[in-house]
């Protein structure tokens, strides 16, 4: 069985394609939408990434607003930032890039983020939202891996679904939208015994650890959907993902590349949650 490529690039053209045409019918109302991107100290990959999202915001029509700031910024002043653009009215959606220099401190950050502008969906309320199905932000990654399983017809209801991985921002939010979706599902971990007879068990199957080609296909279910949330950079410089993916094609029914996977995804989706939060503060949502 040779399976079928689920495109990051045509999933989220998709997605922003939708997200350009409301953000111009908001235009028409006079409404205009903004992003602010923090950035802290002098991170390339950092750099790299806020680049992506300013370009991203532009493709779309969203303004974004950068504020990079120093290597040695203090905490008092990322916290009064983050307090100007609370209450900042261009700015529906607010985003500080991690990782923050160290002798800053992350936590009280994100948690001063107002919750209505938390387009990264890391605030504890929001959070706590998703745990009961009350939300309007999801978090990124997690959310375009719902976007691209939606984009194979296979349903998630009954399936057995087994997500590798359980972080905060990904393996533990992944497992709940899928849970949410009336998955049976199952979370694995590092301690986690025979990691390949509970893959194998999977007909719907999201890596997310961040080990280069650690699920082959002997873990592999035939016909099963594989998402490879992974993004490791090997020795040479090529960025590898979870899965293992010339084996594992041989076997699954759909599988996502990486790179032009899940990354392509979790960039639409932080468009997608910036247009929610303008739309519930217009009462549009
Ligand atoms: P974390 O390091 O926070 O979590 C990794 C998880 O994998 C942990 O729960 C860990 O278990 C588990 N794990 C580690 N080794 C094994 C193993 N051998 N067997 C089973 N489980 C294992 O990573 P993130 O969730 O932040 O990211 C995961 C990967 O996804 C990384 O490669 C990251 O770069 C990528 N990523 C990609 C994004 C995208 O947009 N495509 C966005 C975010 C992340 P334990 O809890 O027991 O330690």
């Amino acid at each position: 069985m040779m399976s079928k490529i689920i495109s990051g690039k045509e999933v989220s053209a998709q997605v922003k394609d939708a997200i350009r045409i409301q953000v111009s019918e908001l235009k028409e109302k006079n409404i205009s939408i903004g992003l602010a991107v923090i950035i802290v100290g002098n991170n390339e990959a950092s750099r790299v990434y806020v680049n992506g999202k300013k370009k991203d915001c532009e493709e779309v029509g969203i303004e974004s607003y950068e504020y990079a700031l120093p290597e040695n910024t203090t905490q008092e002043e990322l916290m009064d930032l983050v307090q100007k653009l609370n209450s900042d009215d261009r700015i529906d959606g607010i985003l500080c890039q991690l990782p923050i220099p160290k002798h800053l401190d992350e936590k009280e950050v994100l948690n001063a983020i107002s919750p209505e502008k938390d387009v990264d969906a890391f605030h504890p309320i929001n959070v706590g939202r998703i745990m009961i199905g009350d939300y309007n932000f999801l978090p990124c990654t997690p959310a375009g891996v719902m976007e691209m399983i939606k984009s194979t017809g296979v349903e998630i209801k009954g399936k057995e679904c087994v997500v590798v991985g359980r972080s905060n921002i990904v393996g533990k939010p992944m497992a709940m939208l899928l849970l949410h979706q009336s998955g049976t599902v199952t979370i694995c971990h590092s301690k986690t015994k025979d990691l390949r007879e509970v893959c194998k068990r999977a007909d719907i199957l999201v890596a997310a650890v961040g080990v280069a080609n650690l699920i082959t296909a002997d873990m592999v279910k035939e016909g099963a959907v594989v998402i490879d949330v992974g993004m490791n950079r090997l020795e040479s410089g090529k960025l590898c993902g979870d899965v293992d993916f010339e084996s594992v094609k041989e076997v699954a029914g759909y599988i996502t590349p990486v790179p032009g996977g899940v990354g392509l995804m979790t960039r639409a989706m932080l468009l997608q949650n910036t247009l929610t939060a303008a739309k519930v503060k217009h009462v549009l949502a």
